[in-house]
């Protein structure tokens, strides 16, 4: 049973068409992509800038709402949730961006800004508070130290590690990662793709890899999509992409 299934999903935008002041024209950045994410998969979805990767990964995280088509969870489709069904649902699948110092609220701790994504939930005791962060920390490998530290003094990669430890305190099921690798360098990269497969054992994670580099997605991905122009054009295994027998 698939952990996502993603059914004919569309996106249309409204758009001004480039040099008029008053002209529209409707852009379609997804057109009627379906897939199947399996639990436990590492899957990629590959494509150059301009394809709908951006929109899709939206599309996935339920920021926007499709114009046509479905995306299911577990089995729920996401549009027929309530707003309060659906902040329950949302901790079951986390998106991480390619530089989180961006997303993340300035002037304030590290220690803070992971607590701030657990007590949006609400359901949690001062005193649990600053031991599920701590166990959080290190369960990322950030030095405990840095609990009390601005980000702003932190390399790429520590402050990667701080939106993977707000996602993983709210125990997702499914990371969708958007050039969450792109902006560090090989040996942070590495680093980081051994602890995602670290936390994928302990904690039973899906992902899905949104990426424009292809050779990254072939390094951490067993099945593969490719999008062109809003559309899947290829979905196979790894070792059978680009490949006709
Ligand atoms: P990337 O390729 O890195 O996603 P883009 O330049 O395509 O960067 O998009 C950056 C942001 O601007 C995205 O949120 C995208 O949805 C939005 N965007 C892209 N094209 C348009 C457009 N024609 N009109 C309005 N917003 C757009
Ligand atoms: P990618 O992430 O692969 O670069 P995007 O999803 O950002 O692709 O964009 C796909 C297409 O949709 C592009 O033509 C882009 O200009 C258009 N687009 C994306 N977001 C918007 C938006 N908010 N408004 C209008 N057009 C958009």
């Amino acid at each position: 049973v698939p952990l996502m299934k993603v059914e004919d999903v569309v996106r249309t935008y409204r758009a001004r068409k480039r040099g008029t002041f008053n002209t529209y024209s409707n852009v379609q950045a997804v057109r009627g992509v379906t897939l199947d994410i399996m639990p436990c998969e590492n899957f990629g979805i590959v494509g150059e800038s301009g394809c709908g990767k951006s929109t899709l990964t939206r599309l996935l995280a339920w920021l926007e709402v499709p114009d046509n088509g479905s995306i299911v969870l577990n089995g729920t489709s996401l549009g027929t949730l309530s707003p309060r069904e659906l902040i329950r649902t949302r901790s079951e699948f986390q998106l991480l961006l390619q530089d989180p110092y961006n997303a993340l609220p300035p002037r304030t701790t590290v220690g803070r800004m992971i607590e701030e994504s657990l007590l949006i939930r609400g359901n949690v005791t001062r005193a649990d508070l600053r031991s599920r962060v701590m166990a959080a920390m290190a369960e990322v490998g950030l030095a405990a130290e840095l609990y009390d530290q601005l980000p702003n003094a932190l390399s790429t990669g520590e402050r990667q590690r701080i939106s993977i430890a707000r996602a993983l305190i709210l125990d997702p099921k499914l990371l969708i990662l958007d050039e969450t690798l792109s902006a560090l360098d090989q040996r942070e990269q590495s680093r980081l793709i051994d602890l995602f497969s670290k936390l994928q054992e302990k904690n039973d994670l899906t992902y899905v890899f949104i990426s424009h580099d292809l050779a990254m997605v072939r390094r951490v991905c067993t099945r593969i999509a490719v999008m062109y122009l809003g559309e899947m054009v290829e979905i196979a295994d790894n070792r059978e992409l680009f490949f006709d027998p």
